[in-house]
């Protein structure tokens, strides 16, 4: 077993996270359950930060909170000092629910409604990531109208996308994202937000890709941009205070991965915008980055009940759990990889190669195929690791299948930060046509 954080065998053979034995947890929560490590979140939160500190950058670390945004998940990246993004009203009424600091939030999307951009102004967030025309035409409307001074990032596509192992370069980006850096869009951004009376043009944002293990993408993009800024200061006499390189750091969730520890990744940017600043004579930026997947990720387990198990000779066993595509969507829509581990036996020996199918009608509701285990048994747990990211945050009730809770573990203890949903709060929206017969 590949362990993760704090992530354990005790010695009744049960996996144990956070100094809490993970099979006590199902039986007094039920399943499915999502549990998170809280200590690996803050190792990983601290991974990121301490490495600007170290090395004297001001910079801004923003938890992409659509990875797991939840008031308490919220609240823990407000503990570890860490700002917000948020891509919705939803995202932001959660945060200001949570009380996270306003001047911390960053709100991004490429089609932010009127009505979410106003949201914005009423809490007075610290900046907007604009990104098209349009939205810069509103967010200029609405300031003036208000009177009231927002700042801004421009959310540039700098031609360089990040495919895990491969850079794409390209010319003219197809990107729904952003203002072209290659074509001119950008610098008419700039251009168009530096006259505006009530808009404050901190800088610049990218975001490359996402589950990235080597720092080349992220260096490659400083460059661009950096060569840009410099053409932009001479020419236009702006000097851009921030420099945004945006999240996607990777995370192992099998064998086949390879991520860099954060403060590899943290401290190869530093280098580079060091190295180009000083090249064109240029200060020092603000450096922000926007890690979402790698914060949470590998802290994120969730736990099933194996329930029904089909045996087709010759071709493969089917071994179903009680949950599936409604709380991890990304095997189905992604092909996503997991590793899994039997919880109320983990020393037990390998016996034999199973799938894990989810519970939903769908064909393509599995959740891990070939996935080596000792013989399961209905009524066995199995940990799925590495679910912290993009799980709850992509569940879904398809099936009318309730949500499952999330407990948050650390130092020996669980607290529950989402409770499960009923079959009470899944009808909470519907409207009768007519009143039941009642029999
Ligand atoms: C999704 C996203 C992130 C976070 O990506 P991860 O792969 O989860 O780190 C950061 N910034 C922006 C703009 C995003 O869209």
């Amino acid at each position: 077993m590949h362990t993760y954080g704090t992530a354990a065998v005790n010695t009744r053979g049960h996996l144990e996270i956070g100094g809490v034995d993970v099979v006590e947890l199902a039986a007094k929560y039920g399943t499915p359950l999502y549990l998170y490590d809280v200590a690996l979140i803050r190792e990983r939160a601290r991974g990121f930060k301490q490495t600007f500190d170290k090395m004297g950058i001001t910079a801004q670390v923003a938890y992409a909170s659509k990875a797991f945004a939840s008031v308490a998940m919220m609240q823990l990246a407000e503990q570890e000092g860490l700002s917000l993004d948020v891509v919705s009203g939803g995202e932001l009424y959660t945060a200001q629910k949570a009380g996270f600091p306003v001047e911390r939030i960053h709100f991004h999307g490429n089609n932010k409604s009127r009505e979410e951009l106003e949201m914005a102004f009423d809490a007075n967030i610290g900046c907007i990531v604009a990104d098209n025309f349009h939205e810069l035409a509103l967010i200029d409307e609405i300031s003036q109208s208000r009177r009231q001074k927002m700042s801004i990032l421009l959310r540039i596509t700098p031609g360089i996308e990040a495919h895990t192992h491969d850079y794409i370069l390209t010319g003219q980006e197809d990107s729904k994202f952003g203002f072209d850096l290659n074509n001119g869009q950008a610098e008419e951004a700039l251009v168009t937000a530096i006259e505006k009376p009530f808009i404050n043009v901190l800088g610049l944002h990218c975001h490359i890709g996402s589950q990235i293990f080597e720092t080349t993408g992220f260096t490659m993009a400083a460059e661009k941009i950096i060569g840009k800024l410099a053409d932009w200061k001479e020419r236009l006499a702006f000097e851009s205070t921030v420099l945004n390189l945006g999240g996607g750091f990777g995370i192992r969730y099998t064998a086949e991965d390879d991520p860099l520890e954060p403060a590899a990744y943290v401290e190869e940017i530093i280098r580079k915008v060091q190295e180009e600043t000083e090249r064109f004579d240029m200060n020092m930026p603000e450096i922000w980055i926007e890690p979402g997947r790698s914060l949470v990720g590998d802290a994120g387990v969730t736990i099933y009940e194996t329930g029904s198990v089909k045996d087709v000779p010759n071709v493969r066993k089917y071994v179903a759990i009680d949950g599936g595509m409604s709380d991890n969507i990304r095997p189905a829509l992604y092909e996503a990889k997991y590793e899994a581990v039997l919880a109320n036996r983990v020393n037990d020996p390998v016996e034999e190669v199973v799938s894990i199918a989810g519970k939903c009608c769908e064909s393509g509701d599995m959740l891990i195929w070939d996935l080596p285990l000792p013989k399961a048994a209905t009524g066995d747990l199995l940990a799925m690791f590495c679910t912290g990211a993009y799980g709850y945050s992509m569940a879904n009730n398809y099936n009318r299948i309730p949500r499952p809770p999330v407990v948050f573990v650390e130092n020996g203890e669980a607290k529950v930060v989402i409770r499960r949903e009923t079959y009470e709060d899944l009808i909470k929206l519907d409207l009768p046509l007519q009143l039941p017969q009642m029999n």
